[in-house]
């Protein structure tokens, strides 16, 4: 016997939405959720704190304000999993067995492994939109900047929401170009990557606002190392011979991203895949090696983009494949890859990117994707964030079901 039907390891966007969409299928199930924080965030509107065009006092709720009614929450961080005998060990030592366990403790932002990084956060004109405290941050520098340099950066992927780094770059630029300031402002975006964006269509739409707002694009740019007082950032660049040289560059405004990874407690466990992340069938979302186990979110191996638009589908995938499991009926609910990043070009106007597995486009509406549009805006700004907490939340399923 299990001390609950199922075990939910995370209470962010995934862990409480799919205990919200099992409740609803079968209220009998007894579930925990382990979570240590007392915060729940809705993550995407951070790019519009950043941009002056959201509070961030909204994105924030108390995590016991969103648990489901009749869902135990044990209020600490899952600190291993012992899945061959169906147990999860928790940091201030209790230890819960399930029959059904699901893992969804997003990623981990890995400040440190900037050197010098942490330290200035918050200060010297150093901030991401990464961090809930420090959104504000970013939108107080954007409005006192009159002339300089503001650098760009972000790692090398997969990240959560790959388009935020340069999100935040195009609503700095529309206002410095709105406040007629952007001539003085030297605008460069260095991206560890080799491409401005994954999916190939989407790359047109993002080089006109490139063009625009005058941006400098410094491909295979990894930031390694910050000093804030001396407003000094150092990048590893990679040539086209593959040779590594050291570039230092000055700075008045540096947004950093940092590298994210999966989290130790699901890296150095037995459900883990090489790079780390929770091994799933990407279809089923139900792991490979241990079938009452299933994963979805920031944390879980498929090679979709990680984004919130993503799990609101596998909510879906998990609840009815796990329920079907329970009932010894075959896995049939199938995940696309759907995801999406509304990139916001300017202030009002998102290129919609959704798409799934291999970059297939995957458009919600029957609109060209590539064009930036004022309803895309109204719909991530306005309507998104309604459906996260009042439907997402709470086991309605609108606009999650898996496309036929
Ligand atoms: P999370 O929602 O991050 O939740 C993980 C939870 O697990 C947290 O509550 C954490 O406290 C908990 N946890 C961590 N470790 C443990 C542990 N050991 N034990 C138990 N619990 C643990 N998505 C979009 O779709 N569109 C966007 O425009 C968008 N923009 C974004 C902009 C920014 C700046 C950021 C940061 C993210 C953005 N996202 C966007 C991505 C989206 O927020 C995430 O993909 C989504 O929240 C992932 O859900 P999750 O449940 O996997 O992880």
């Amino acid at each position: 016997s299990a001390d609950f039907d199922v075990v939910i390891v995370g209470g962010g966007s995934g862990g409480i939405g799919v205990a919200a969409s099992l409740l609803k299928r079968d209220s009998s199930l007894s579930i925990a959720i382990i979570e240590p924080s007392e915060s729940h965030y809705y993550q995407p509107a951070w790019t519009l704190v950043g941009g002056g065009a959201y509070d961030s006092a909204d994105t924030e709720r108390t995590t016991a304000s969103v648990i489901p009614k009749g869902v135990q929450w044990l209020q600490a961080a899952a600190s291993r999993f012992i899945p061959d005998c169906n147990r999860v060990a928790l940091a201030d030592g209790r230890e819960v067995s399930y029959q059904q366990l699901v893992v969804c403790p997003g990623l981990e932002l890995h400040w440190a492994g900037i050197e010098g990084l942490e330290e200035t956060l918050g200060a010297n004109g150093v901030t991401s939109n990464y961090r809930f405290d420090l959104a504000p941050y970013t939108w107080e520098l954007v409005q006192e900047l009159k002339g300089g340099t503001a650098i760009f950066s972000q790692p090398s992927m997969p990240i959560k929401c790959a388009g935020a780094p340069q999100k935040a770059m195009y609503l700095s630029c529309d206002h410095w170009l709105k406040q007629g300031r952007l001539a003085n402002i030297k605008v460069e975006f260095c991206n560890a990557g080799a491409v401005l964006f994954g999916v190939a269509t989407f790359v047109p739409p993002l080089m006109q606002y490139v063009e625009r707002y005058g941006i400098d694009l410094a491909f295979n740019h990894q930031l390694v190392k910050v000093d804030g007082p001396a407003k000094t950032a150092w990048f590893d660049v990679t040539g086209a011979d593959g040779e590594v040289t050291r570039v230092e560059k000055r700075f008045d405004i540096l947004h950093a991203v940092p590298p994210q990874r999966s989290p130790d407690v699901v890296r150095n466990s037995p459900l883990a895949n090489a790079a780390g992340w929770c091994e799933v069938d990407q279809h089923t979302l139900q792991s490979q090696r241990f079938a009452n186990v299933f994963s979805l979110g920031d944390a879980c191996s498929a090679p979709n983009a990680k984004t919130m638009a993503a799990v609101r589908k596998q909510i879906v995938i998990v609840a009815e494949n796990l329920l079907a499991l329970r009932a010894g009926k075959p896995l049939s609910t199938l995940y696309d890859g759907y995801g999406a990043c509304p990139l916001t070009v300017e202030k009002g106007k998102v290129v919609m990117a959704e798409f799934g597995f291999g970059g297939k486009l995957l458009p919600t509406f029957p609109l060209d994707p590539a064009v930036p549009r004022r309803s895309q805006w109204f719909l991530k700004a306005t309507i998104l964030p309604m459906v996260y907490w009042n439907l997402m939340l709470k086991g309605h399923e609108w606009l999650a079901r898996p496309s036929k």
